[in-house]
């Protein structure tokens, strides 16, 4: 048993707890108390390690990411693409279909180390390699527990490379699913799907006959290109394209919903499945803004992700709330709502996910932690420190983290590997594949 103590806890339990100091003892990877130093009961050799009265908090939740985008940082778009699609044939389809097995991994390795220093214990990964479908969601995999972190892995199963792509796309995710099954607790798996308009019937068809009921991965109504689409092609939205062939349920995953319409949002909430919001992803696409006020009165689950924009939920979280106040022109919608989604739908996400509890300092949960040297210079308690968190904690430099209670990261450094390799062979691949994309 291992005791972090002297910690200002920020539990994020279901009482909201902050304890300071606190204390936090950790037995075989799960959270065994949670409270005050002086009420606890340990045995005599107990490993107590101090911390110095700093913020000690969960992990943090990425809902929505494609870890393959690390090695395209600062790489610019073919041309001056004017809407969502040119934007993906411009960008991301021409990166994709340039991806190696080798890149793949990098990317994953890459990305996920960075998730890692910022705090990022799980995240829940979409991903696309048309020139090398088969394998790469080993390769992913390989990269992501390298690192140690958790990860979900999902294929993009999509028509745009014809059916042949789309069969081994549905191949290669099975080939995760077992791969999955591997490390339980740690990789999770999901059925990618790209999104409606680049799916056929056919394939859909595919999908819902063969493959086993483990949820969907997919983006939906992120562009009015989807929306209308569907609507043209198949005489209906594209909720109800995966409805009728039994695919949203609750272990599936929606990205983006920027074009719902207010019947879909009931039948999304209906299904149970959740819907994950990506503000800055949507802004720097121009798609629109979701009213999140309409999915949380419609009963929707919701969570947040990046969508590749980088590895660190929590800027998300502050986009989320400007741009809501935005849209609705008002400063005072959104608040509770935006802390509800990332304290509580980003560990129900998770949780679900992975099957064990995540996102929260309480007994039983996973001992994925993190430890800021965050100084409030005003009061800070459990009324208060979301505030503190988006103004300030957030932005604080992350010193430790620990995942399943092994230390990954100490003094802002990895324990495990070094970070200066990790990224000249990142800087290599991005080198040889910008040469060739
Ligand atoms: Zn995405």
């Amino acid at each position: 048993m291992k005791l972090y103590a002297n910690a200002l806890l920020i539990t994020n339990d279901s009482e909201n707890r902050v304890i300071q100091p606190g204390c936090m003892a950790v037995t075989n990877g799960r959270i065994s108390y949670v409270g005050k130093e002086t009420e606890g009961n340990f045995p005599p050799e107990v490993e107590r390690l101090d911390m110095g009265g700093r913020v000690l908090m969960p992990g943090q939740i990425l809902g929505h990411t494609h870890l393959y985008s690390f090695l395209a940082r600062g790489l610019a778009p073919e041309g001056a693409p004017q809407n969502f699609v040119e934007q993906l044939q411009q960008m991301w389809w021409r990166l994709d279909r340039a991806l190696k097995l080798e890149d793949v991994y990098w990317s994953a390795k890459g990305a996920c180390l960075e998730a890692l220093l910022s705090g990022t214990t799980t995240v829940i990964d979409h991903h696309a390699s048309p020139s090398c479908i088969e394998g790469s969601l080993e390769a992913l995999a390989k990269g992501i527990a390298e690192i140690g972190i958790r990860g979900a892995l999902a294929y993009e199963i999509t028509d745009r490379n014809g059916f042949e792509g789309a069969q081994q796309g549905i191949e290669e995710n099975l080939r995760g699913m077992e791969i999955a099954k591997e490390m339980p607790g740690f990789l999770a798996a999901r059925i990618g799907l790209h999104a409606s308009f680049t799916l056929s019937d056919k394939t859909l068809d595919a999908v819902a006959e063969k493959m086993p009921r483990i949820g969907i991965h997919i983006h939906v109504a992120e562009d009015w290109e989807d929306v209308d689409l569907s609507r043209e092609l198949h005489g209906g939205g594209v909720l109800q394209r995966l409805g009728i062939r039994g695919l949203l349920d609750e272990q599936s995953i929606l990205v983006h919903g920027v074009h719902l319409e207010e019947d879909e949002l009931h039948r999304l909430a209906e299904s149970g499945a959740f819907l994950v919001h990506n503000p800055r992803s949507n802004m720097n696409n121009g798609v629109g803004a979701a009213n999140l006020m309409a999915f949380e009165a419609a009963g929707v689950n919701l969570a947040m992700g990046s969508d590749g924009m980088g590895p660190d939920p929590a800027p998300e979280a502050m986009a989320a709330l400007l741009l809501q106040r935005h849209r609705a022109g008002s400063p005072s919608v959104a608040w509770p709502l935006i802390q509800k989604i990332y304290c509580e739908g980003n560990p129900r996400l998770a949780t679900r996910t992975f099957g064990i509890p995540l996102g929260k300092l309480e007994a039983g949960a996973a001992a994925d932690f993190i430890v800021r040297d965050y100084q409030p210079p005003t009061p800070l308690n459990q009324d208060n420190w979301w505030g503190h968190f988006l103004f300030g904690l957030a932005s604080t430099p992350v010193d430790m983290v620990v995942v399943a209670g092994d230390t990954l990261v100490s003094h802002g450094q990895p324990v495990n590997l070094d970070a200066g390799q990790v990224w000249h062979e990142c800087r290599r691949r991005a080198h040889d594949l910008w040469a060739r994309w």
